[in-house]
């Protein structure tokens, strides 16, 4: 079964998701696309035979020929389109974040278990890196004992002036909240924002770095280092401290080069390197899924309880406190 497409949104990573579902990946086509900007959207079927623009994303939802949907325009849409897919009875994968606060999520989980089965996937692609499954293992199987004390970094070169402090949490760290819950398979229950001494290359209205301190419901500690002017490159840090082992997740495998009395590896530049080949298992993953008409990658579940740990921790940074992580208990829905 060919599963036909339609895509919602061709900026940045909308081009990068048709790129795939149309060369990289099997099993799917892009049958239709739609963007604000009418122009990019007719640009962008350009290059793509068989495939057209439609004026509204409404339309686009409810046309016979799309199977499924992907939602890759900006945040505050995502609760519209991916309802309007679940009303449609059809498949939905939207980019972060499933919605931008978590009662608009739960608008969502509400409406999907009324539907009766599974139709959303969020795009929090790192447990599809092979990295971070590689340590999900190692955890998983106890091959370094209960987890006690989780270290991560999250360094971007730099960011624009339109990036705000609470960009830190939402757009930023948004995939350790994520990935964290998956590694560790529980729920947080307190978050914290300490300010570090500022960065010259930060706007002036910007606190970077940030350091997020998470406590899990068992007691595991976890500091985030959010660093996004750090100049250097996309460099991505994750260690889990056991009882009796400690496991890393490496950089992305990479020739070293060894010259002139130097020893040297290269560090990725952007998301798109350091994340390709996750994004491009996640995409075939949810395609496969889709076909089977069994949805298994992470769910509007885990984007609500994203959403809230990130609400505690901008109400932690505001407050200068630490604040409780209160999630409802999770429906069987999601088991
Ligand atoms: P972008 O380049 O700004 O693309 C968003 C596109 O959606 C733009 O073409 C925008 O048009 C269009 N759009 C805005 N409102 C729309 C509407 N109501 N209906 C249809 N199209 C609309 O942003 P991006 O970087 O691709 O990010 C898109 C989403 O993906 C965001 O939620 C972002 O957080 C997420 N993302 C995730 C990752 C990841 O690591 N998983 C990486 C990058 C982005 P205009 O430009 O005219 O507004």
């Amino acid at each position: 079964m060919t599963v036909n497409v339609g895509v919602i949104g061709t900026g940045n990573i909308g081009q990068d998701h048709i790129r795939r579902l149309s060369g990289t990946l099997s099993g799917a086509r892009v049958v239709a696309v739609t963007d604000i900007d009418a122009v990019r959207a007719e640009s962008v079927t350009a290059a793509l035979p068989g495939a057209r623009a439609v004026p509204r994303a409404q339309e686009l939802i409810t046309a016979a020929d799309v199977d499924a949907v992907v939602v890759t325009s900006w945040g505050p849409t995502h609760e519209e389109y991916v309802l309007a897919s679940i009303a449609a009875g059809k498949p939905v994968f939207c980019e972060k974040p499933l919605a931008t606060t978590a009662d608009a999520c739960l608008r969502i989980v509400d409406a999907e278990q009324a539907h009766g089965s599974r139709l959303v996937q969020i795009g929090f692609m790192r447990r599809y890196d092979p990295g971070y499954r590689a340590m999900r293992e190692v955890v998983t199987r106890g091959g370094i004992g209960a987890p006690l004390v989780v270290h991560c970094a999250h360094r971007n070169p730099s960011v624009p002036e339109s990036y705000t402090s609470d960009m830190a949490v939402t757009d930023t760290a948004i995939h350790e909240l994520d990935t964290l819950r998956w590694l560790l398979d529980e729920d947080f229950s307190s978050a914290q924002v300490l300010k570090a001494k500022r960065t010259t290359r930060a706007a002036a209205h910007l606190a970077d770095p940030q350091i997020l301190l998470l406590e899990t419901v068992s007691g595991v500690r976890i500091d985030i280092e959010v660093f996004v002017n750090c100049a250097y490159g996309y460099d991505i840090g994750c260690e889990v401290v056991g009882e009796f082992g400690v496991v890393r997740l490496s950089d992305p495998v990479d020739v070293a080069v060894r010259r002139a009395g130097g020893h040297t590896v290269a560090i990725t530049q952007d998301w798109r390197d350091r994340f390709g080949r996750a994004f491009d298992v996640e995409m075939q993953e949810w395609v496969d899924s889709v076909a089977a008409g069994h949805l298994t990658g992470p769910s509007s579940w885990d984007g609500y309880a994203a959403a809230v740990t990130a609400d505690a921790l901008l109400e932690a940074a505001r407050e200068n406190r630490v604040a409780a992580v209160s999630m409802k208990d999770r429906p069987d829905f999601y088991a």
